[in-house]
């Protein structure tokens, strides 16, 4: 067998949005969906817990979490947190086991019981700042993974490749001066949130940001994965590899103008996990971001998930659930 596991939640589902909000519980089946076309029999479904405050704290001040639960605790209809982003009292379960999936994950992958995860979740988290709630994002799903992974004495250095069309400004606002993450992003400028510069490196150099014109294609992006996110990587020397894996660079997605093909997704997935596979021994954790249109978000997904299968294929070492 060589399997991936999926890592997910029902509660998922109960994180509710207004009519026409692209961040929809739609988006969730179609996750579920990709993962019973690529083939049920194969791929091994983790339907994790919730995630507690020792877990969240790792990538947030308690007095955040304090205000997010009082908050999501006391919710009658939505709640709108800002110009984007709203809470609905399904929500906090969706959270908890969002950030539950990719904690179980983690440790199932640092202690070699699975070899690589995707974590169907949401919300999504990557614009979710130390002490701020934005962009569909209330917990930085990929901040808790790699402090969680390097709880772990035999890992010291993580890389987080975010490859959704926005930048993640949760994500580098978190691990700024913090030299055991490192954190490279791709992603069209100008647009949402407006962070992103070169010129913003983090207090080691620890983040590089790579923005792209809108219009980019595969075969240019294709370039950048070679010429920048690779040897970026590789630099850095990670034990351990997290995707914050974003679907709206897909060319039909209506947030952006990046124009990826669905397969696009797959190259971009094997030319990464190649080029650090000598570091990492292949230990990846992919965290859905975001992705807005169904069917490219479905198809980008199946191409992404289906060149991890062919990584673990490649090593000839099953993906091993205990
Ligand atoms: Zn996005």
């Amino acid at each position: 067998m060589n399997n991936i596991a999926l890592y997910t939640s029902d509660y998922c589902l109960n994180h509710h949005v207004p009519d026409g909000h692209p961040e929809r519980t739609d988006r969730h089946k179609a996750v579920i969906s990709a993962f019973d076309i690529i083939d049920p029999d194969k791929v091994l479904r983790h339907y994790a817990g919730f995630a507690d405050g020792s877990d969240l704290i790792l990538a947030h001040p308690q007095s955040y979490l304090d205000q997010l639960f009082s908050i999501t605790t006391d919710i009658e209809g939505l709640m709108q947190i800002d110009g984007d982003s709203y809470l609905s009292s399904g929500s906090l379960n969706a959270i908890l086991s969002s950030v539950g999936c990719v904690t179980q994950a983690t440790r199932d992958i640092v202690e070699g019981k699975v070899k690589k995860a995707f974590c169907g979740i949401r919300p999504p988290g990557h614009h979710a700042e130390k002490e701020t709630a934005m962009g569909f994002c209330f917990i930085n799903n990929v901040v808790v993974a790699a402090r969680t992974a390097l709880q772990n004495k035999h890992i010291n250095k993580v890389a987080i490749f975010d490859f959704d069309v926005h930048h993640g400004n949760g994500t580098q606002d978190i691990i700024w001066d913090d030299p055991d993450i490192l954190y490279v992003s791709t992603h069209e400028m100008p647009l949402f949130p407006g962070t992103g510069m070169p010129n913003e490196k983090g207090r080691f150099d620890n983040i590089v940001n790579i923005p792209l014109l809108p219009g980019t294609a595969g075969a240019d992006y294709m370039l950048i994965i070679d010429d920048l996110v690779i040897p970026a990587l590789q630099a850095f020397n990670p034990d351990f590899l997290i995707f914050s894996a974003g679907f709206d660079a897909h060319i039909n997605d209506a947030l952006a103008n990046v124009e990826l093909e669905s397969e696009d997704f797959g190259l971009l997935t094997s030319r990464v996990l190649e080029g650090v596979k000598h570091m990492t021994k292949g230990k990846t954790l992919s965290v859905l971001e975001g992705g807005y249109n169904l069917a490219g978000l479905e198809e980008g997904l199946i191409c992404h998930i289906k060149s991890m299968q062919n990584d673990i294929i490649s090593d000839g070492i099953d993906n091993l659930v205990e």
